[in-house]
C-alpha cells in the first residue's frame, strides 16, 4: 500500500468519466486474497461512488498469482455435473439446443465443454488465453450462435473490449451469456463477508449490475434475461452456495476448499451447518449475476 505510484494504481474508475476516484471514495476495504498460498496477503478495493463499481486499487504481477490457481485442480465429480446441469438448463431457456454451436469462453478447466459433448451437444467448443491446451486461437476464426463467458469479465483489465469480442464471435441474432459477480450486492463495511467475490487480486474490476447493462445495450444488445443468483446455487442438499460460504467459514474460509476433497470438521456437525445444507437455496445469496443479451440480426 507504500507504493503510490498511479501506474501501478487504479485510482480512476475506468467505466466513468466522473471525479470519482480511489481518492475521494470513502466505500473500500483492505481484504485478504480467498486463495490459500496468498492468504496471507491484503488488496485494497474500492468503489466508485458514481456506478458502484469495484476497483482492485494495486497492479500486481498476475503470472505470478495465476501459477498453481486453485481452479487448475477442478475435477468432472458429482459437483461439478450438478452445477453443469443448472449452467444448461439457463442456455436452453435461450433456445440452446443440440443443433447450437457454443464457444465457453475463458473455459478455464474445460470441463463443462466436455460434459455438454457427452450430452450431445457435439457443437460445442472452448478458449481460455491462459490455459495452455485451449488457447488454439483457431477457435476465435467463426462464430458461435451462443457465446458463454462465466467469471470472465471481473478478470480483465477492459470489459469494454472484452464485450465487443465477444459480440464479434457471435452470429447475428445469437446470445451471449455473461456471469460475474454484482458489486452493488457487495456491502464493503463487510468485505470479509464478501471475500470470495471479491477474489483478490484476480478481481479487477467487479461490474455493477447498471454497469455491466450499460455496455451490453450500448453496444446494441438486448437484454433477454437477468438472474441474481448463482449458477451454483441449487436445491440438491449441500449444493447451495448459502452452506458452500458457511463451511468454508468454518475452515479456512479459502477458494482452495472447493477442489480439495471434503473436510469432515466437528464445527460443521451443528443443527445451523445442516439446516443450511438442506434448506440454503430458500435463502439466496444475491452476489453473482447473469446476463444473458441477444446480438441483433
Ligand atoms: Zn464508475
Amino acid at each position: 500500500m507504500s507504493d503510490k505510484n498511479p501506474a501501478t494504481q487504479r485510482t480512476e474508475c475506468n467505466f466513468c468519466t466522473t471525479t470519482s476516484t480511489f481518492a475521494s471514495t470513502r466505500d473500500r476495504a483492505e481484504i485478504n486474497s480467498n486463495v490459500r498460498k496468498f492468504a496471507d496477503e491484503r488488496f485494497m478495493v474500492w468503489r466508485c461512488e458514481t456506478c458502484r463499481s469495484i476497483h482492485s486499487l494495486d497492479v500486481v504481477d498476475l503470472p505470478y498469482y495465476y501459477k498453481d490457481y486453485p481452479f487448475q485442480r477442478q475435477k468432472a465429480d458429482a459437483g461439478l455435473r450438478i452445477i453443469s446441469r443448472n449452467m444448461l438448463r439457463r442456455l436452453r431457456s435461450s433456445g440452446f439446443s443440440e443443433q447450437s454451436s457454443l464457444l465457453d469462453f475463458g473455459c478455464g478447466s474445460g470441463l463443462f465443454v466436455e460434459w455438454l459433448r457427452r450430452r450431445g451437444y457435439g457443437e460445442s467448443h472452448r478458449f481460455d488465453a491462459y490455459t495452455e491446451r485451449f488457447n488454439d486461437a483457431s477457435a476465435l476464426d467463426r462464430t458461435y450462435d451462443f457465446v458463454m463467458a462465466q467469471d470472465v469479465v471481473e478478470h480483465v483489465e477492459d470489459a469494454g473490449e472484452l464485450l465487443d469480442q465477444l459480440i464479434g464471435l457471435t452470429t447475428p441474432g445469437g446470445a451471449i451469456l455473461i456471469g460475474t459477480p454484482n458489486a452493488e450486492a457487495i456491502d464493503l463495511r463487510n468485505a470479509e463477508a464478501h471475500r470470495h467475490s471479491l477474489h483478490q487480486p484476480y478481481h479487477l474490476h467487479v461490474l455493477s449490475e447498471r454497469v455491466l447493462r450499460e455496455l451490453g445495450t450500448s453496444r446494441g444488445l438486448r437484454v433477454e434475461r437477468f438472474y441474481e443468483v448463482y449458477y451454483t446455487d441449487t436445491f440438491i442438499p449441500f449444493a447451495n452456495v448459502r452452506f458452500q460460504l458457511h463451511y468454508a467459514r468454518s475452515l479456512d474460509n479459502t477458494l482452495d476448499l472447493a477442489f480439495d476433497p471434503p473436510h469432515v470438521s466437528w464445527r460443521l456437525l451443528t443443527p445451523k451447518s445442516l439446516g443450511l445444507a438442506f434448506f440454503g437455496r430458500f435463502f439466496p445469496v444475491k452476489t453473482e449475476m447473469t446476463f444473458v443479451f441477444r446480438k441483433a440480426v
